[in-house]
């Protein structure tokens, strides 16, 4: 294949990227986006395989074939709760195959003398060292997802010390490498130190910062592939590299800030770790009484309703209550209800997790309301609904300035006329503190699993 011929087609991907990011950005289109994304990637593929004219097709057809198949069945068997490890699985290989295309650089290189140059060597040892952060990095956000270590924030006397120590002597393998010293081994013993590091690195932060990490993870591989790609010479490389660079990070920065939290203070806070302490006070006496309801009577009130907002939360996905809120919802309508669905932008485990969720179960996409746009309608809701939600209404995010949580926006539902709260107990949330609004005289509890008292309130609002 011609060189301009394939430069042309890996602009054409380039393009399709960028499209498959603009149409990924709003969930009515995000389908599509991940299609016109695949579509980019094969074309990539196919003219990659073309221009190296065939060579070892075989290697290629058998990766394709264990990563593709591995891929698909992990895709199509992942639970939406299980999403964010997925995730993270996925981000490590891909910082990891950095890592390994930096080793294999150098080890192609090195023959020549004088090689490799200043520019080349400083890519080949920073995508061995950002890389290998990721991978292993991840590796440990998943293992923490998925509860096959304990998720709380691992810490230790002088932690901060022994990682500032033994980043620095990656550093200094990296400097001899990028100034010339002509050893291979350097290069392992750097990827493997900075592996190290990546674990000891997410080792001291909580479990459920893991989306936070994975988002900060992920902007690094996509800066270790775009350094790959200054090695291999593939624009194709340098621009999806920094495409998810860049969108990696504004993540990162997006989620920090909704959560009223530096990224400092999720990397190093150990968030999370006084949360045993905080949750015995939560689910002890929280100094007024509060007061639970039968689903009848909910259903009575939400079937009278002009105006219902529901307020999904993390216990929604846990509950995979989705579709059962829908039919409700379906229901309050056909009685002439106004419904709608408040999302709040870090509600559940990771962006975008309720805006999934609902549209898994074909929520109609206008109902769905942003924070901003539904905290103002809060005033005129008759009920607010709020079904496994915690962190993200609490008031003292508003009113209480010694709440870790206080100054990070939250869902005002207290504002609305009675606020119906569906939780299985009085047991705090992520943040691991007490939430007032339980004790407020407008709010009612609905103790039980979000799915089973959505089910009975249907059931109680078909028979109004
Ligand atoms: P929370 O974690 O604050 O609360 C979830 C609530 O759901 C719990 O109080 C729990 O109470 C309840 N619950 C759990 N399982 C069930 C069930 N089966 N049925 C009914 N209720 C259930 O969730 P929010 O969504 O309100 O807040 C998200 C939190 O996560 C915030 O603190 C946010 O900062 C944090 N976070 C979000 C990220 C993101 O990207 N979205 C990333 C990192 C952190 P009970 O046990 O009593 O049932």
């Amino acid at each position: 294949m011609g060189y301009n011929l394939s430069n042309l087609l890996y602009l054409i991907t380039i393009v399709t990227f960028i499209l498959a990011l603009r149409f990924l950005s709003n969930p009515a289109h995000a389908r599509r986006g991940n299609q016109v994304g695949a579509i980019g990637m094969l074309l990539a593929i196919v003219v990659t395989w073309i221009k190296t004219g065939g060579t070892s097709w075989w290697a290629l057809v058998l990766g394709m074939a264990i990563g593709g198949g591995f891929g698909a069945v992990a895709a199509r068997r992942v639970k939406m709760t299980a999403m964010p490890q997925m995730v993270a699985l996925f981000n490590g290989v891909g910082g990891g195959a950095a890592a390994l295309i930096s080793l294999a650089e150098l080890h192609r290189i090195l023959p020549d003398p004088g090689r490799p140059k200043v520019d080349i060597g400083l890519a080949i040892v920073l995508s061995g060292l950002i890389g290998a952060i990721s991978f292993a990095g991840s590796m440990v956000a998943f293992a923490k997802l998925q509860e096959l270590i304990g998720g709380r924030p691992i810490t230790y006397v002088g932690q901060q010390f022994v990682n500032a120590a033994l980043f620095l002597a990656i550093a200094v393998a990296g400097a001899a490498l990028v100034a010339g010293v002509q050893d291979e081994w350097l290069l392992w013993v750097l990827t493997a130190g900075a592996a190290v590091f990546g674990v000891l690195f997410v080792l001291p932060i909580g479990g459920a910062d893991m989306p936070v990490v994975i988002s900060l993870l992920n902007a690094f591989t996509g800066l270790a592939v775009a350094l790959g790609g200054f090695e291999l010479e593939s624009n194709v490389l340098i621009v999806s590299g920094m495409l998810v660079g860049a969108s990696g990070t504004l993540l990162t920065l997006m989620m920090g800030r909704a959560m009223n939290r530096s990224i400092t203070n999720v990397l190093f806070g150990a968030f999370g770790q006084v949360s045993a302490s905080a949750a015995a006070v939560a689910a002890g006496d929280g100094g007024g009484s509060v007061r639970s309801a039968t689903a009848e009577d909910i259903a009575v009130m939400l079937a009278y309703a002009h105006k219902v907002v529901f307020v999904p939360g993390y216990g929604l996905a846990v509950a995979q209550a989705q579709h059962d809120v829908r039919q409700l919802a379906d229901l309050l309508e056909e009685k002439g209800v106004e419904v709608s669905y408040a999302i709040h932008p870090v509600a559940g485990r990771m962006p975008g997790h309720m805006n999934v969720l609902l549209a898994e179960a074909n929520v109609p996409y206008p109902q769905l309301k942003e924070m901003d746009e539904a905290n103002p309608e809060f005033a005129r809701t008759d009920v607010a609904v709020v079904v496994g939600a915690n962190d993200v209404v609490n008031p003292d995010a508003r009113n209480n300035q010694g709440s870790p949580i206080y100054g990070m926006p939250i869902l005002n539902v207290d504002d609305a006329q009675t606020v119906v709260v569906l939780k299985r107990s009085m047991n705090p949330g992520f943040a691991g503190i007490e939430n007032p609004l339980f004790y407020n005289p407008k709010t009612v509890m609905l103790f039980g699993d979000a799915k089973e008292s959505i089910v009975k309130l249907a059931q109680d609002v078909k028979t109004l």
